[in-house]
Formats: C-alpha cells, sequence, structure tokens
C-alpha cells in the first residue's frame, strides 16, 4: 500500500485501465521503443502476417502491458493475458496455445518466472506453431502433435537477463523500457487530468512529474491523491503550491522519496554518521525487515544517487546531506 510502490494495487486496476493510452500515438515516451515497435507492426500488416514475438523488458509501471495491448489494438486482434506464475505446468500452457485464435496476442507477464517444462513447450509453440502433449506417465506415455494457428506472443519481463538464451532468442524483437523523464511524465499526467477532467497547471503538473519517480503508474496514482485533496479543499485549479501541499501530506517528499526511504536516508545519515553500516544494522535502526530496506527502500535511493552499495556496508552519499537539508561532511562521497 505504499504510494510510491510501482508494482500495481489489486484495487487499482479499474481506475488504471480508464488511463491506458489505447495506440502507439497516444503512448508518451520510449521514442526508439515505440519507433521500432511501430515498424515490425507496419511490415507485419504489409506481409499479411502476424507480428514477430515481442519482448519488453524493464521495471514495472512503465508501460509494458499497455505496449500489449497496443500491438494487439494496432494488429486488429484479439489479446489473451497471462503471466508465468499462473503457468506452473506445460500443461497451463498448452490450455492457452491450444485455445488461440489465428493472429491473437498473447500476453505473458512476468514471463521469467514460468515453469522449466512450460517454458521448454513454448520454445517450439514460437517458433514452428506447434506443440506436443505429453498423454500418459511412464513406459505408456506417448506424445501428439498439435498445430497452432500463427499468433504473437507478447512477453514481459521485469530483467530481460533472467531469461534463458534459447527463450530471449526466439523473440524477433526486444524492447527495453526505460525510466521516463519529468517532462514525459508531465505529459502522462496532462492526458490523465484531460480525462479526470482536473484543472491543472503547467506548474502543478510539474510538482507531481518530479515526485513520480521516472514511472506513469506512480505518477497517475498520485495525480489521484491530488484530486482528492484538492476536492476536499474546494481547490478548482491545482497548482504547483496545491500539489505539493497535497503530497507533502502523503509524506512524498520533492525528489519522489516517502517515509521509508527519509527514514533510511535519514537514520544513514544521523545514527551512523553517513555509514559505512551493514544492512541489517540500517534496518534495525529504522525497524524494518533486512529484506524491506533492500528491496523496497534502496533500489531508488541508489538509483538517485543518494546511497551507495560497498563491500564494507551502505554508505550515505553527498546528495543525501544536502536532500535532508544537512551540511554534508568532509568525507562524503560523490
Ligand atoms: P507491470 O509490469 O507492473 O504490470 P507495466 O509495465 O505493465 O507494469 P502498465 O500497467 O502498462 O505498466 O502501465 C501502468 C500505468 O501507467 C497504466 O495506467 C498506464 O496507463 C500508464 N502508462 C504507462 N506507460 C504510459 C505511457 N507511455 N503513456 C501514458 N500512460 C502510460
Amino acid at each position: 500500500d505504499r504510494l510510491v510502490s510501482a508494482t500495481d494495487e489489486p484495487d487499482e486496476k479499474q481506475l488504471e485501465s480508464a488511463l491506458r493510452p489505447a495506440n502507439l500515438d497516444e503512448f508518451v515516451g520510449q521514442k526508439r521503443v515505440r519507433q521500432q515497435l511501430s515498424l515490425v507492426l507496419e511490415a507485419s500488416r504489409l506481409r499479411g502476417r502476424s507480428a514477430d514475438h515481442v519482448l519488453l523488458s524493464g521495471p514495472p509501471g512503465l508501460g509494458k502491458t499497455t505496449l500489449a495491448m497496443i500491438i494487439a489494438e494496432e494488429m486488429g486482434a484479439p489479446l489473451r493475458i497471462s503471466s508465468g506464475p499462473a503457468i506452473q505446468h506445460a500443461g497451463d500452457l498448452a490450455a492457452i496455445l491450444s485455445s488461440l485464435t489465428e493472429g491473437e496476442v498473447l500476453f505473458l507477464d512476468e514471463i521469467h518466472r514460468m515453469s522449466r517444462p512450460a517454458e521448454e513447450m513454448l520454445y517450439m509453440a514460437m517458433e514452428d506453431f506447434r506443440v506436443d502433449i505429453v498423454v500418459g506417465k511412464g513406459a505408456g506415455a506417448t506424445s501428439i502433435p498439435l498445430d497452432l494457428p500463427p499468433f504473437t506472443l507478447v512477453g514481459a519481463t521485469t530483467r530481460a537477463g533472467l531469461l534463458p538464451g534459447p527463450l530471449r532468442d526466439r523473440f524477433g524483437f526486444t524492447g527495453h523500457l526505460e525510466f521516463y523523464s519529468v517532462e514525459e511524465l508531465e505529459l502522462v499526467l496532462r492526458r490523465s487530468a484531460g480525462l479526470m477532467d482536473l484543472a491543472m497547471t503547467a506548474e502543478g503538473f510539474a510538482e507531481v512529474a518530479s515526485r513520480s519517480r521516472g514511472t506513469p503508474r506512480i505518477a497517475n496514482r498520485l495525480l489521484r491523491r491530488v484530486r482528492d485533496w484538492a476536492l476536499v479543499h474546494g481547490v478548482e485549479r491545482i497548482d504547483a503550491r496545491a500539489a505539493s501541499t497535497a503530497l507533502d501530506m502523503y509524506e512524498v517528499d520533492a525528489r519522489g522519496l516517502d517515509r521509508l526511504d527519509r527514514s533510511v536516508l535519514t537514520a544513514l545519515v544521523t545514527k551512523f554518521n553517513g555509514g559505512p553500516v551493514g544492512l541489517s544494522t540500517l534496518a534495525i535502526a529504522v525497524g524494518e525487515e533486512t529484506e524491506t530496506v533492500e528491496t523496497v527502500a534502496e533500489p531508488y535511493l541508489v538509483r538517485e544517487g543518494l546511497l551507495g552499495r560497498t563491500p564494507r556496508g551502505r554508505i550515505a552519499m553527498a546528495a543525501a546531506w544536502e536532500h535532508l537539508g544537512l551540511p554534508a561532511p568532509e568525507h562524503a562521497a560523490y
């Protein structure tokens, strides 16, 4: 339930789908991926064939699901959605594959989490549009070949490096999604505000965008909170001050750090003089599990150049003192 979490919360799905761009032109940013993808889709339309398989990689909340939906839309094809964790047996995958219609787009989120046997079945399906279904067990087992209609697989993964080589190689195109710039997030927010019928100034958009951690999902979520705040306070036009007052109240600071991030950073700077300090000691100091500090707070702090990981422990970078409004000591790392 973190406001600045990049993963989607279960009750958020519907709100999000209302804000999803429906085609490549409406999709903000990721210029290179957009251009390349547009070419892949155009070429397959000209050839009158289903598009090559597409792999989308990148951190959560940057638009992988949205792009899969756009691919289906642009190809005029139906979309089937499933995910790696939902496919634990080869049979689960066989059931999905055998019910696909010609040209259908199959989106497999978290494809790196599929089971090994399913993965092997997928190799053949992707390459030859065929699967071998094994019936029975032991010596009496037989395999029945099954032809599949041509389809387009869109796989999504947070880390392309986690995929086995043979699977990665079977994608005709890999798009790596990058974090969005503040300017791009302003465009995402402008579009969302239009759909939500919100009046907002350019500075208001900039304020929300700069707190959104480069992630459209977070930007849209913060926008909804700002909207609530404005509604309750009778603010009709949201400017920078309204946006910052609202987000300060939700404890999302000017750089998008929330309470957990700030408490980790503050402990590192004030209790350990900037480190180096071991992860578990740091976690105890903020009263959190080691894993929470490592997986929830640290990645963004490292990305922002506020915290460093060294063999001797965690250290605060000079920017950390600056961000907390404290003078950086001589020894601070840059
Ligand atoms: P996850 O891997 O966690 O499922 P994702 O990468 O699939 O995340 P999406 O669900 O596609 O992310 O996008 C999250 C939200 O951000 C959606 O509401 C979508 O509308 C919005 N969004 C993502 N990318 C863009 C974009 N380029 N332009 C406008 N809105 C976007």
